[in-house]
């Protein structure tokens, strides 16, 4: 008896810029004013990297 496991390996590299999330959290920046100061908002964005996959972009 030779149990198998049937994990597969995650050939893909995640995403440098998303981390693997397909997506980003820009914060929300007040233009000129406050001196750039962030706010609380934040926003999440479509990763351009990888296109929302979440894996590194081969080629
Ligand atoms: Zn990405």
């Amino acid at each position: 008896m030779s149990p198998r496991k049937t994990t597969r390996r995650q050939t893909a590299k995640k995403c440098p810029s998303c981390k693997g999330t397909g997506e980003i959290t820009e914060s929300v920046r007040v233009g000129r004013a406050r001196k750039g100061q962030e706010t609380a908002d934040r926003q999440t964005a479509l990763c351009l990297a990888c296109l929302g996959s979440g894996q590194a972009p081969t080629g």
